[in-house]
């Protein structure tokens, strides 16, 4: 089943068409890459299709309802998730209180208007959602092997497992559908053998997942589709396989080695 599928989708930013006419589709259930050059268009793709940023031409649709244009916030709600190429905690905040931010882009803040009475039961309920907020989120750290390190300051963790909580912060949000751009961005080799891992623990959750990666030996490892962009156009798609052997995939990003 395809869960995203953009046609044509078109972003111009005056004579730079950044990207241009792309089909691109995401199956479910499937880690699917996107890869190519420095500036080939790959990061304005995802800022398209999450809100981000509004497509000039073309059309963008998830869980067959057309989305194009919509707002980031409404995305996210719909059940889209992403994390960014730079890192984007909140880094003088715990471990926890990260992951439960995320919580609270997908649910909202309770109503608090209204009477006393009112008042008050909003309060109880806020309460009762911030406990339910806090147990979720230690489930998603215990799942990143991360519960020891809650009450840590975000800024405090490794490199490698701050980008992991950024993760763990997108997966508090429920999504059906993860973005990673350049998740193993910066991450020595040990790092980057955990994220293949976790990667594969959450498609195995049952949560689809696209990632923008120059890591070739990641990408390779783990996708089970690729999309190949270049100067913003869709060069090519198919498995690993196929794509290692593509000619003009090698001749402009892979190379002969
Ligand atoms: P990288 O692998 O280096 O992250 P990318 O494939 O993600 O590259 P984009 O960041 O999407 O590429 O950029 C595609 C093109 O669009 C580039 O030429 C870039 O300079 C241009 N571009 C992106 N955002 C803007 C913007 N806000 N204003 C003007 N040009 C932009």
């Amino acid at each position: 089943m395809i869960l995203l599928e953009t046609e044509a989708l078109t972003r111009a930013y005056g004579g730079v068409v950044a990207v241009n006419k792309v089909d691109f589709e995401v199956e479910s259930g499937l880690i699917t890459g996107l890869i190519g050059p420095n500036g080939a268009g790959k990061t304005t793709l995802f800022n398209t299709m999450t809100g981000l940023d509004t497509p000039s031409s073309g059309k963008v649709w998830f869980n067959n309802k057309e989305i194009t244009g919509y707002p980031a916030h409404k995305i996210c709600r719909m059940g889209i998730a992403r994390t960014f190429q730079n890192i984007r905690l909140f880094k003088e905040l715990t471990v926890v209180e990260n992951v439960m931010i995320g919580r609270h882009f997908k649910t909202g803040k309770s109503e608090t208007k209204g009477r006393f009475l009112n008042a008050v039961k909003s309060y109880v309920k806020l309460k009762e959602e911030e406990e339910e907020i806090y147990e979720k989120a230690l489930d998603w750290l215990d799942f990143f092997d991360m519960e020891a390190s809650k009450n840590e300051l975000a800024k405090n963790l490794p490199y490698g497992k701050q980008r992991e909580l950024e993760i763990a912060r997108a997966l508090a949000t429920d999504p059906k559908l993860l973005f990673l751009d350049e998740p193993a961005a910066g991450m020595n080799p040990q790092e980057t053998d955990h994220l293949m891992a976790t990667i594969r623990k959450i498609r195995d959750l049952g949560v689809t997942v696209v990632l923008i990666e120059h890591d070739m030996k990641l990408v390779m490892n783990i996708c089970d589709t690729i999309t190949v962009l270049n100067y913003g156009q869709k060069l090519a798609q198919g498995t690993p396989h196929e794509i290692k052997k593509n000619p003009s995939v090698i001749e402009a990003y892979l190379g002969k080695d």
